[in-house]
């Protein structure tokens, strides 16, 4: 889950990570309320999940009433990257001397965390990284180890930050780390971390990327509002339970096991077609998990041919064979649907399939047949 700014500067917050006093609005008046509350000047920064809201125009100081109003109305409603902005994040203004950047993520080829560091924040990282690499300091962390105050010391030396930085972004680094670590997040993003002119640290942004997976170990995470962009498809999957994953092709894709799944969206990619999604039934490939399944798929305008691919251990194909007739029954397909069973009783569920063999529903014999075989009725790769 990617919080925006100000849900991560709140996430950031509980570790006593330093941001600016500030509240949301959801409209002009709230924001002009919310600017008078803080105090002049403000920023007026759009909360949409994406970067580059600066140059977007999503970003905007005010030094008085007049120009919060301008700047909310003008940002409400806008469109950064596809994203509509709905809310907005107003916060008491920074001086800043510099600008810095800070992340902590997972380096899953070194099986450690990584930290990054530079002192050229403000701008976008990924051309940092292109033009100078030599200009982002990195280190990374074995999680048994952690991080403490003199390893981060050395980092943020290490990077260049400003002598009167180096202490208080140390602490600031160890304090994220705690919240990327114990808040169970994937990401943790500060650009900029600045240096205000009066000599302090601080988070003037915030990118959060929460781990979904640790959510049990989180019951206050179903208050985090979902705001802004949410995958219609992905929402309604999560809804029926199901392992669900929206891709931008036009196969739409159901597999029991990860790994099948995994094998069949790179089948049908090598004979030149492109997955609609991943979409993992598990051991249940029941009529209810199968029409769940068809339905969530249903709902893609970009799926033009459905690929059903079972490999039946525990699971039988007769009952499979089975549960797909009857989901068939119970939705109604905007598109064709390739089949292919194989494992125990994988003859009985061939036989029941070609009974009802048409334009409709294809049943195929091998995993390369079915892919090619769907892809061609795609016509191709989207
Ligand atoms: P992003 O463009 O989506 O990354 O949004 P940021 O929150 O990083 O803001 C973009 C830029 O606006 C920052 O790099 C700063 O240069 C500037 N900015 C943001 N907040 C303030 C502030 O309080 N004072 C000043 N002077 N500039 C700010
Ligand atoms: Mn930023």
């Amino acid at each position: 889950m990617d919080l925006v700014e100000y849900q991560g500067k709140q996430y950031f917050a509980r570790y006593g990570v330093p941001i600016s006093a500030g509240r949301v609005a959801d409209t002009v008046d709230e924001a002009l309320a919310a600017a008078d509350d803080v105090g002049y000047p403000v920023v007026v920064k759009a909360q949409v999940q994406v970067g580059g809201r600066g140059k977007a125009g999503g970003v905007k100081l005010a030094a008085d009433r007049a120009e919060v109003e301008l700047h909310a109305s003008n940002i409400l409603g806008l469109d950064i990257k596809g994203h509509i902005v709905k809310r907005l994040w107003i916060e008491h203004a920074t001086d800043i001397a510099k600008e810095y950047y800070a992340s902590f993520t997972l380096d899953r080829a070194s099986r450690n965390h990584l930290a990054m560091v530079s002192a050229r924040g403000g701008i976008d990282i990924e051309q940092v990284a292109d033009e100078s690499p030599e200009a982002i300091a990195r280190l990374q962390i074995d999680p048994l180890d952690g991080l403490d105050q003199q390893a981060a010391l050395q980092l943020v030396t290490d990077a260049g930050l400003d002598a009167e930085a180096l202490e208080q972004a140390a602490q600031i680094l160890v304090q994220l780390y705690r919240c990327y670590i114990e808040g169970d997040a994937d990401l943790v993003e500060v650009n900029p971390l600045v240096l205000t002119t009066d000599g302090r640290v601080h988070a003037l942004d915030a990118k959060v990327t929460l781990d979904d997976d640790a959510a049990f170990r989180h019951p206050e995470w179903s208050e985090i509002e979902a705001i802004g962009h949410v995958d219609q498809r992905e929402q309604l999957a999560k809804e029926k339970g199901l392992n669900y994953i929206g891709l931008n092709g036009t196969v739409g894709i159901i597999a029991n096991g990860a790994g099948l799944a995994m094998s069949t969206l790179d089948v049908v990619n090598q004979v030149g077609g492109s997955a609609a999604n991943f979409l993992d039934i598990g051991g249940g490939a029941n009529a209810e998990v199968m029409a769940n399944a068809l339905e969530v798929i249903n709902t893609d305008p970009n799926v033009q041919v459905i690929l059903v691919n079972i490999f039946g251990g525990i699971v039988r194909c007769d009952e499979v064979a089975q549960g797909i007739l009857d989901a068939l029954e119970r939705v109604e397909l905007s598109s064709p649907i390739v089949i292919r069973l194989d494992g125990t009783n994988s003859k009985q569920a061939r036989t029941m399939l070609e009974d009802h063999r048409s334009g409709r529903l294809v049943p195929e014999l091998t995993m390369l047949g079915a892919a090619k075989r769907a892809v061609e009725i795609a016509g191709g790769r989207s």
